[in-house]
């Protein structure tokens, strides 16, 4: 395996470097050294010294979610996330890449999403077919919402019914280029799925992207791409923040006290944390949740678990931990891939997940 220089120096910085294990979510769940940036680093450098095919350490390469936890607390400013991705990479260009994580890449390939999925449920249909007419405003649903999470997706658009917002949403949508991101890291395929999608949002003045992991893509991956926004794109939780802000989004105390869950894509990559807290105090009493802001804790999403459940069900039941240790029973969450993730548990952990949404539409 050639490995780019850069990466082999931040291999060989992290690899007998314990500093940031205990803020894995990954390691935490599963309790296993293996799951660190650490052990990660350990892996590869061996494969970089051949004395380890790539192909032995390519489950252990996926079971990192790129949450970027380890970067933010790496006082040194090593990055596992980048060797991670650049690993990903070379082994889909030598085929290398798991049987189980093949299928996933095809689909991207082929659908656009992960899940191979081409039909979106009638419900949600119906509704993306009222917002048809071009207006300067799109509203991105994203992969997660639109084939794995219907009510969520609908949800999403009925708040800015309800705030009077006109608005566009596709019929087809194109992929963003996170999931092949997140697969297979930069490869030609990632950045040519970019630069479609990017060519779609150009026709609108604003782009509200409903989910955090498509806005970290198009606010911060496609300038790494070199692919060009000339479009507003904005963040949906941002969005709501500012129809709040000029009354247009009519605001009720609900009674509830909740803590909410900051998605890192929003509160590490985008530097976000306030707007979504001001939506939630304007419906609910906001407590904060342990470890919070750039400090989160990743609570799982729809795409890993598709190839290990039972460790992201570890991972979501870790979160409703946190939430619980500082008193709380009720999470808001912004992203789908959490609200999904952490709903599958919520009843066997005695715990209540809502959405914005949720909070919003009361
Ligand atoms: S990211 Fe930083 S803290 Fe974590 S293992 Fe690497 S060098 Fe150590
Ligand atoms: S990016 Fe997240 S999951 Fe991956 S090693 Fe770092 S903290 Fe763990």
């Amino acid at each position: 395996m050639i490995m780019s220089e850069k990466s082999k120096q931040h291999v060989d910085s992290c690899r007998f470097c314990w500093m940031c294990h205990h803020i894995c979510p990954i390691g935490n769940a599963t309790g296993q050294e293996r799951n660190t940036a650490r052990a990660r680093a350990l892996g590869i450098s061996l494969v970089n010294r051949e004395a380890i095919d790539l192909s032995e350490i390519m489950d252990n390469i996926y079971e990192c979610c790129t949450c970027g936890a380890c970067v933010h607390d790496c006082v040194t400013g090593w990055d596992p996330v980048m060797f991670t991705k650049e690993t990903r990479l070379k082994a889909a260009l030598e085929d290398k890449t798991p049987d189980y994580i093949k299928p996933l890449i095809a689909n991207c390939l082929a659908t656009g999403n992960a899940y191979g999925k081409t039909e979106i449920c009638d419900r949600l249909a119906q509704s993306v077919k009222a917002h048809a007419d071009k207006k300067d405003i799109l509203l991105f649903l994203g992969a997660d919402a639109r084939f794995m999470a219907c009510e969520q997706a609908l949800k999403a658009i009925k708040v800015l019914e309800k705030a009077g917002v006109e608005f566009t949403v596709l019929e087809k949508e194109p992929a963003s280029g996170v999931q092949l991101d997140f697969l297979i890291g930069a490869a030609n395929e990632t950045k040519a799925q970019m630069e479609e999608c990017a060519e779609v949002l150009n026709k609108y003045k604003t782009v509200v992207l409903y989910d955090p992991n498509d806005a970290k893509a198009v606010k911060q991956l496609y300038k790494e791409y070199g692919v060009e926004v000339a479009a507003n794109a904005v963040t949906y939780t941002s969005f709501l923040a500012d129809l709040i802000k000029e009354g247009k989004l009519e605001t009720k105390q609900s009674g509830r006290t909740v803590v909410f869950q900051d998605p890192y894509q929003l509160s590490r990559d985008l530097e976000e944390t306030e707007e979504a807290r001001e939506i939630v105090k304007a419906y609910a009493k906001l407590d904060e949740m342990l470890l919070n802001r750039a400090e989160t804790v990743w609570a799982g999403n729809i795409l890993m678990a598709q190839y290990m459940p039972e460790v992201i069900k570890l991972v979501a039941k870790r979160r409703i931990f946190n939430a619980k240790s500082v008193g709380a029973n009720t999470i808001v969450t912004a992203s789908v891939a959490e609200y999904v993730s952490l709903k599958a548990v919520a009843e066997e952990e005695n715990s209540e997940i809502i959405s914005i949404e949720d909070l919003i539409l009361g």
